[in-house]
């Protein structure tokens, strides 16, 4: 099994100057200056952080794409969250039932 990484990078083409400085840093040649504005691969990122550090503009910046695995937790992480508000209204329905019951 490989090791993957979940997040990516993209660039605010509005910041870049077309240096090339994240180009010739990046291992996987998944940059390339097009139009003098540089574009990212996503298929070939494999999120390194290299191009961020060697951009003098600060115009690179990371995200989580939104992948099968990424919804999957975010998926379970509600179900659990879901559960457990749950129990605790179902908790809190008994002890209210208690009260009612004595005539409170
Ligand atoms: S994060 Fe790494 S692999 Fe991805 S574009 Fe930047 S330098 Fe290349
Ligand atoms: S290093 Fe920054 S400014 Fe230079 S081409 Fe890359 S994204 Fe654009």
């Amino acid at each position: 099994m490989t090791a993957t990484t979940t997040t990516k990078v993209y660039i605010d083409k509005s910041a870049c100057v077309g240096c090339g400085m994240c180009q010739r840093v990046c291992p996987t040649g998944a940059i390339t200056i097009r139009s003098g504005l540089a574009d990212i691969d996503e298929k070939k990122c494999i999120g390194c952080g290299r191009c961020i550090e060697a951009c003098p503009r600060r115009s690179i910046h990371r995200y989580s794409p939104v992948t099968h695995e990424n919804l999957e937790n975010m998926v379970d992480s509600l179900k659990k969250n879901a559960d457990s508000l749950m129990e605790r209204i179902e908790k809190l329905k008994k002890k209210t039932q208690g009260i009612n019951c004595d005539g409170a």
